[in-house]
């Protein structure tokens, strides 16, 4: 039997090649095992084109983890965060900087606005206590994409570190050294990569890493630690997870084989207007204006209907075997549909038809 189509922003529908990378044992001690991290950390690095400034640190664990390694980290203790936020994944750097009682401010643009610039600026000009600024790229909860060169010109210029939450967009939008500037980037190798979930990654600046000792509030998400372990050993400091590990390095493999960054957007840009082709083809209404939707995830006004159920159109579309998400909004009803995983026209198409057979299963027309 085959597996549904994951149309969720990760997990996702991962190849048969990654998935049968995981039909081996690794022992954390091992050479090959070693040689395979080691490896990945220079291929990560490679995406970013990296020139020598920058390190990667890998993580256990959801992509999670590695923002709050990354914050817990790369904030000193007397620092403050400025957190952009246009959704949940910016509402949750917030939180956890809260619970690490780190000084955080925080500019809201509510769930249907790009980050301005301008207000970045301004922000920044009134306050001299903010060290570093944190943005999601793809902000995952709407789809929206915020504009980051404009966003890190204005950070670098007021002289502050920029920490990018590019969980959704890396690998797929342009995010390279030369493009940006940031201190660290973090993401994960169950998205855009098309790896499987449990592990997250972050790459930064060697020398503010360098400084960063003995400031994480945590022993498990100390970025410093990790990072000074595995150069020194060539080991991760506590179990490390090897399946993942492996799966990931022939993800990487199908990554460069397929054409690297570019090729990848321009096969989910593809995955994304013929979704919403599609779907507005159905009556369904999309929820973001095209200018600021980006080609990862399209969130979807749920159907003005007496009928509607998200609980039974879940099941009836997979029962087709498609597996789309909830909505993840305050102010409107909607559900999601990822454009990114493994996938191309033939599963967009079924994904096409496992809804309408659903709404004319609801008998909910337009
Ligand atoms: C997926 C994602 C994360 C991490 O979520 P986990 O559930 O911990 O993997 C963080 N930020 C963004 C923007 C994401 O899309």
């Amino acid at each position: 039997m085959r597996d549904p189509i994951l149309l969720t922003p990760g997990p996702l529908t991962t190849s048969l090649a990654t998935k049968t990378a995981m039909l081996h044992d690794w022992g954390s001690w091992d050479r090959t095992f070693n040689v395979l991290t080691a490896g990945i950390r220079q291929r990560l690095l490679a995406i970013i084109e990296d020139t020598g400034d920058y390190t990667c640190v890998p993580l256990q664990g959801s992509g999670t983890f590695a923002v709050e390694a990354a914050i817990g980290t790369l904030l000193p203790r007397e620092g403050k965060l400025l957190c952009l936020v246009n959704g949940a994944y910016g509402k949750r750097i917030v939180q956890l900087t809260k619970i690490m009682g780190r000084q955080v401010s925080v500019l809201d643009f509510g769930e249907t606005a790009p980050v301005d610039p301008q207000r970045v600026a301004q922000a920044l000009a009134e306050d001299a206590s903010i060290t570093h600024v944190a943005v999601v790229y793809c902000e995952t909860s709407t789809g929206i994409l915020n504009p980051m060169p404009a966003i890190s010109d204005v950070v670098a210029v007021a002289g502050k570190k920029l920490i990018i939450d590019a969980m959704s967009a890396f690998g797929a939008l342009p995010l390279t050294v030369t493009g940006l500037r940031f201190e660290a980037v973090i993401a994960s190798a169950n998205k855009c990569l098309e790896g499987v979930p449990g592990m997250g990654f972050v790459l930064v600046e060697t020398a503010a890493l360098e400084q960063a000792a003995g400031r994480s509030h945590s022993l498990s998400l100390d970025l410093y630690e990790q990072w000074r372990y595995m150069e020194q050993t060539g080991q991760w400091r506590y179990t490390p997870p090897t399946h993942v590990m492996a799966a990931f390095d022939v993800a990487l493999d199908q990554f460069d084989l397929e054409g690297g960054q570019t090729a990848r957007l321009a096969r989910y840009n593809g995955n994304c207007r013929q979704l919403i082709e599609g779907l507005q083809q159905l009556g369904l209404k999309i929820f973001l204006p095209e200018e600021i939707q980006a080609p990862i995830i399209v969130t979807v006004h749920a159907p003005v209907h007496p009928n509607w159920n998200f609980a039974q159109f879940y099941q009836l579309t997979k029962d087709r075997g498609v597996v789309l998400y909830p909505g993840k909004l305050t102010a409107a009803e909607t559900f999601r549909v990822g454009c990114i995983g493994a996938i191309g026209q033939a599963e967009i198409a079924t994904a096409l038809d496992a809804i309408e057979y659903a709404l004319h299963t609801m008998h909910i027309s337009f």
